[in-house]
């Protein structure tokens, strides 16, 4: 294989490549299309924000990146392999954490390597591992009802990795937390992203959050989702609200959203 040129797409070599990805929901009463012509990629180590109001077909691609929803039109890529369905490789993090209740943070972190066959000693040595890594080692036997919810979400995160995916999901996974709370998890995960090295593809309706955390932000539109805009998010890190540079390019990404 040759060596790609750099006049090359980027899409050749990317991790993930959302290619012409179209969704119609439909039932007998109605018909929805929720997005419509949607193409970009994302690198391998990437840390890539979808950002656009409610309603433009935000979830709806994350879920048919997951492998929940199928795409009505085009294909989804990991790896230069179309996705046909859910996979270890494509690890998720949701708003509502989704914790299992009745499971400790040490048992619902084991669920996706006892689901893989993972055996003891290996399964409790890596569960102890993402605890370290989220810093909930001390709650390792706690259950779900007794963390705040930051804590719930880190252990989200810590399930998430658990078995070693190729990417990381997210759909707006601070959405249920406070904003000091908030703003302590942003800081984690950019500190879990640059020790794990992971692609990660999180979805938010925050402008703030996608430029303190992305790479690149994908701007998207309603009516049908699409995307409107990517904009390259070249500021050092770490990021401070504060500088003109960051509330130049917030300002910039509201203005494409109409807010
Ligand atoms: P976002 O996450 O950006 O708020 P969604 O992906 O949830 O957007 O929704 C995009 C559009 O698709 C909306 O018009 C929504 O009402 C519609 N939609 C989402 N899920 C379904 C579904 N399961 N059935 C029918 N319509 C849906
Ligand atoms: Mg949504």
């Amino acid at each position: 294989m040759s060596e790609p040129s750099a006049s090359e797409p980027r899409s050749d070599d990317a991790k993930v490549v959302v290619d012409g990805v179209g969704k119609v929901y439909e039932s007998e009463r109605q018909r929805v299309r929720a997005l419509s012509g949607v193409d970009f990629t994302v690198d391998d180590g990437e840390f890539v924000c979808l950002v656009g109001p409610s309603g433009c077909g935000k979830t709806t691609l994350f879920r048919t990146i997951a492998g929940l929803e199928a795409a009505t039109d085009g294909e989804i890529r990991l790896d230069g392999d179309p996705v046909t369905g859910p996979g270890t490789d494509r690890g998720m993090v949701f708003q509502e954490y989704g914790l299992f209740p009745w499971r400790t943070v040490r048992e619902n972190v084991a669920f996706g390597l006892e689901e893989q066959g993972v055996p003891e000693p290996e399964r409790s040595s890596r569960v102890g591992e993402m605890l370290g890594l989220v810093g909930l080692a001390e709650f390792a036997d706690a259950y779900p009802k007794e963390l705040s919810g930051g804590m719930k979400q880190r252990v989200g995160i810590a399930r998430a990795l658990a078995v070693d995916p190729e990417i990381l999901l997210a759909d707006e996974p601070f959405g249920s937390v406070d904003a000091q709370t908030r703003d302590m998890l942003h800081e984690e995960l950019l500190r879990i992203w640059s020790e794990t090295e992971k692609t990660v593809l999180f979805v938010t309706h925050d402008v703030e959050e996608a430029v303190k955390l992305s790479d690149r932000v994908v701007v998207m539109a309603a009516d049908p989702g699409r995307v409107s805009e990517i904009v390259d998010v070249d500021l050092d890190r770490p990021r401070e609200r504060t500088e003109p540079a960051f509330a130049d390019y917030v300002d910039r990404i509201r203005t494409l959203i109409g807010e």
